[in-house]
């Protein structure tokens, strides 16, 4: 029995409500709180079961700080931006309760996302005796436990990592992110990089890509990029000679994409309008569909998963594990679709590995250094169901 505190009412923190709100056996109490109260409320009418709802400015330590206090939580969730990341930690580490993200830290003038800010607070957090689990959504998060449940039951060194992510649903409008704009777009416009033979290698965003054909779906393009998972899998994962990242995008999308960067809109430094300094992206964002209003039409499936090759015994070995998702039948189940959904499950299985101490240590950890059972056992139960399959090809691609 323990008491939440979640903060972010977005598109993923709707789901990790809904979803902790079906465990009361753990989930006892739950918090929401956000910068915008009527979000919370939104989603506090969606529920069967009552939750406290509360409004905080997760930019100002003192005021997570305060809620803190206020509430007692024994778990902050941290579904709010990674801008957010440093200053809820901070407040985590001065009130003394274990913290949970789904993403990396992001400072808001520059497109860099790294671990390194927040593997800094590792001994700060051990010092305080509290925890800090990083990356417990999708991509990062369940495929950081595919690779800990591929070392731990399939290999006995992995060479080669393809994580590759596929949405192939539709809903209906235009153009519009999948997940908050602002970080989605920095994500996909910034240079791709992958790591190869003990060096990272870079790539023109966008500029390198391959066709799949994912189960239950069929042949997509990928592009590939940079995903934070990569840097501490390359650290956490056995004999890894390359790791890579895919993610498709429609010729569509790549086509709003150019455009908007071309006249200038995915721009992240304040730009003079009227006399007043706006942000072009941020501009961008306000005026594109809001994520979690993108359930009601969405149809079709996504599939996230990852490719192992290695040895086992002397003997190659290849594997492919993945989930697949469908929009629709999210919606129905917690009024989102599969994006936030596939996020939002696994932040909630995250916060019940460590709620129940089957995840357990002190200071700032990946997902990949906890015992993946648990937790892959726990996402055939809540939604996530997985396929681990031993394939004859490693990553098998079409091209056009
Ligand atoms: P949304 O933009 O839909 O939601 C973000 C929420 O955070 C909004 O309700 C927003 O409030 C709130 N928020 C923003 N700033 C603050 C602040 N200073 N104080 C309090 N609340 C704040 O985003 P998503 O739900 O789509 O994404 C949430 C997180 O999930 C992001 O960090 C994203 O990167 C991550 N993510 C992770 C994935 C993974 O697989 N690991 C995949 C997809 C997303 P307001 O309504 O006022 O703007």
């Amino acid at each position: 029995m323990a008491k939440v505190l979640i903060i972010g009412a977005g598109g993923v923190g709707g789901v990790v409500v809904h979803k902790c709100a079906q465990v009361p056996e753990i989930f006892s109490e739950i918090i929401l709180a956000s910068r915008t109260l009527s979000r919370c409320e939104r989603i506090q009418k969606q529920l069967t079961r009552s939750i406290q709802i509360a409004h905080v400015d997760a930019d100002k330590i003192e005021q997570v700080v305060a809620l803190i206090n206020k509430c007692k939580p024994d778990l902050v969730i941290n579904v709010a931006l990674p801008f957010q990341d440093l200053t809820i930690m901070e407040a985590c580490l001065q009130t003394g309760v274990n913290y949970l993200d789904t993403a990396n830290y992001e400072p808001p003038d520059e497109a860099k996302f790294c671990y390194k800010w927040q593997w800094d607070y590792h001994e700060r957090f051990k010092s305080k005796g509290i925890m800090a689990l990083l990356g417990s959504g999708f991509d990062p998060g369940a495929t950081n436990v595919f690779s800990a449940y591929a070392q731990k039951h399939y290999f006995d060194e992995i060479h080669a990592i393809d994580i590759i992510d596929c949405n192939a649903g539709s809903h209906g409008h235009a153009f519009a992110t999948n997940f908050n704009p602002e970080i989605n777009i920095r994500e996909i416009t910034q240079r791709g990089k992958y790591w190869e033979k003990g060096q990272w290698v870079e790539t023109a965003p966008l500029s390198v890509h391959m066709m799949f054909d994912y189960p239950e779906i069929g042949p997509r393009k990928s592009y590939l990029m940079y995903h934070e998972e990569l840097e501490s899998l390359v650290k956490h994962i056995k004999g890894l000679k390359r790791i890579r990242f895919w993610m498709t995008f429609s010729d569509a999308y790549i086509n709003y994409l150019n455009v908007l960067q071309n006249v200038g809109m995915t721009r992240i430094d304040p730009v003079m309008y009227e006399g007043k300094k706006i942000v072009p992206l941020q501009f961008l964002k306000a005026v594109l569909p809001d994520p979690a209003s993108l359930g009601i039409s969405y149809t079709g499936k996504t599939n996230i998963g990852c490719f192992f090759e290695g040895e086992k015994n002397g003997q190659k070995k290849r594997l492919h594990i993945y989930n697949v998702c469908d929009h629709a039948e999210c919606y129905k189940e917690v009024m989102a679709q599969a994006v936030s959904y596939t996020t939002g499950v696994p932040a909630m299985i995250g916060a019940i590995m460590m709620l129940t101490n089957a995840w357990r240590g002190k200071g700032v950890f990946n997902m990949e250094q906890f015992d993946p059972d648990p937790f892959m056992e726990r996402m055939n139960m809540h939604g996530l169901p997985w396929v681990a399959k031993e394939v004859p090809e490693y990553l098998p691609t079409l091209y056009d």
